[in-house]
């Protein structure tokens, strides 16, 4: 930290730690220190934040609670009857970690789902189904015709060489075959660098009079697993099908192709979406004392693709968020502002529940010091990635240099998650939990993605740093600076 941006934290944390009303943010006098210790402001909350770290480890809940949500509601896609049971879950289980101000908040969210046939048949010369290839519909597709889609396989890896070669695409099955890029040191980097092949290759597909579209699994793990996510159709093209390969599956057929032969494949998908059905965030506090006006949002989101049990994507969330607020409790901690979790509803298929959370809260969003989201799975903390202004920065890497105890101490520019993101508009300083991602995409979105893939000290070593953080965040003497508005926030 240069000795400016030092000089700025000192002045929110230290002339914030002699002011009694945290309600008002007023610049107190600043005197700069000498640099002999780090943030030494915060260290009066070292203690706590090590015993929250302890708590989750010897006597924690987090694996207990995430098995729980495993068990209860395996299969919680937004508008299912899992979804349902996921909800009910959250509020009992908030009850009985003490929270107070339970209650349901309405979200009207899509409710698509699979159906029966998912198939996808490599076709020989006379046309007859030989060997079957692992796949998943996307969220979001339309199903085949009776009897499937059968056209020649197309494999591109860009929308440009598609673009290129439009000519040829028509009346095919176009495969977007580009890897995640292994360059990438983070991998949700990765992610965000393939993922449009997923969310927009049918449309472009179409727009090239294409068939149907196949899009190589998000994920750097080669094997035969196919992994689903989100997609939509652009308004102004035909919608097709639209399914995930496997990687392995990927390359076997790209190989194909790339070596000179006509591959014709049938592909089979009876999914469908239905109209909407009405669900819920699910919320719950710790009520403040002395500046209880004042919120802080911890929270994940409950629904989860339809296969595997969510466990990492985003049960650990739920339980992150739910067990940080229980060990807060459990030590006697009293904060001085609200801590508000959050159990989101629909992020994976339309982000409806941070929607309505923004709409619903939007006269009191001024009163949100901080909204943090844990939505990159239960492995091992790294630490914690923020949109903060550079003097919030600057104050949250020093608390954040306070989890060494979980393992959790970088701080790093980056996004909050989907289910705070709007929250943006309003100025409020976003977190996200950041473990480590090697394996994430390994089980996001797949049949992987099961409560045994998830190490119970790893997920407590994450909830116990995110105690630790909104344990500081919720008892400073002032909240963090807030962030420019943007122009053009939204309105309700
Ligand atoms: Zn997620």
């Amino acid at each position: 930290m240069n000795l400016a941006r030092r000089a700025a934290v000192l002045a929110i944390l230290a002339g914030a730690l002699s002011c009694t009303s945290a309600s008002t943010v007023s610049t107190p006098p600043v005197s700069v220190p000498q640099l002999a210790a780090p943030a030494p402001e915060l260290e009066p909350y070292r203690a706590d934040v090590e015993a929250l770290v302890r708590e989750a480890l010897v006597n924690g809940q987090s694996y207990a609670l995430l098995s729980d949500l495993c068990r209860t509601a395996p299969k919680r896609l937004s508008a299912s009857a899992g979804a349902a049971r996921a909800v009910e879950w959250g509020e009992r289980t908030m009850r009985a970690i003490g929270l107070s101000n339970v209650r349901l908040e309405p979200v009207l969210v899509p409710h698509w789902e699979r159906g029966e046939t998912e198939s996808l048949r490599v076709l020989d010369a006379a046309g007859l189904p030989q060997e079957r290839l692992s796949l998943l519909a996307l969220g979001g597709s339309v199903a085949t015709p009776p009897g499937g889609v059968s056209a020649e396989v197309m494999v591109v890896t860009s929308f440009e060489e598609l673009r290129a070669r439009a000519a040829q695409a028509r009346g095919k099955i176009v495969l977007f075959n580009r890897p995640m890029d292994p360059a990438q040191h983070d991998c949700f980097a990765a992610y965000g660098g393939a993922v449009d092949q997923r969310s927009r290759g049918a449309s472009e597909a179409s727009r090239v009079g294409a068939r149907a579209a196949l899009v190589r699994s998000m994920t750097m793990a080669l094997d035969d697993h196919p992994h689903t996510g989100a997609m939509r159709y652009d308004i102004d093209v035909e919608p097709l099908p639209a399914a995930a390969l496997s990687t392995l599956a990927a390359d076997r057929l790209a190989a194909r192709v790339a070596a000179g032969e006509r591959v014709s494949v049938n592909l089979q998908l009876s999914c469908r979406t239905l109209p909407d059905v009405l669900s819920h965030n699910v919320v719950g506090e710790i009520p403040g004392t002395g500046v209880e006006r004042e919120i802080v949002v911890v929270g994940g989101h409950l629904d989860a693709w339809d296969v595997g049990h969510g466990a990492h994507d985003d049960g650990a969330g739920c339980a992150h968020s739910l067990e940080a607020a229980r060990l807060i409790l459990a030590r006697g901690h009293r904060p001085r502002r609200t801590i508000r979790v959050v159990l989101f509803m629909n992020e994976e298929n339309g982000a409806r529940g941070a929607e309505a959370y923004y709409k619903g809260h939007i006269d009191e969003l001024e009163r949100h010091v901080l909204a943090l989201e844990s939505d990159a799975g239960g492995f091992t903390p790294r630490g914690f990635a923020t949109n903060a202004n550079p003097r919030a920065f600057e104050s949250l890497r020093a608390i954040v240099e306070l989890l060494d105890a979980a393992s959790a101490n970088a701080l790093r520019v980056g996004g909050g998650g989907v289910d705070i993101g709007p929250l943006a508009n309003a100025g409020v300083p976003l977190v996200g939990f950041r473990p480590d991602d090697e394996r994430y995409f390994d089980h996001h979105h797949c049949e992987r993605d099961t409560l045994d893939s998830v190490h119970p000290r790893e997920l407590a070593l994450g909830s116990g740093a995110i105690a630790g953080l909104l344990h500081v965040i919720a008892n400073l003497p002032q909240p963090l600076p807030r962030n420019p508005q943007p122009d053009s926030a939204p309105s309700r």
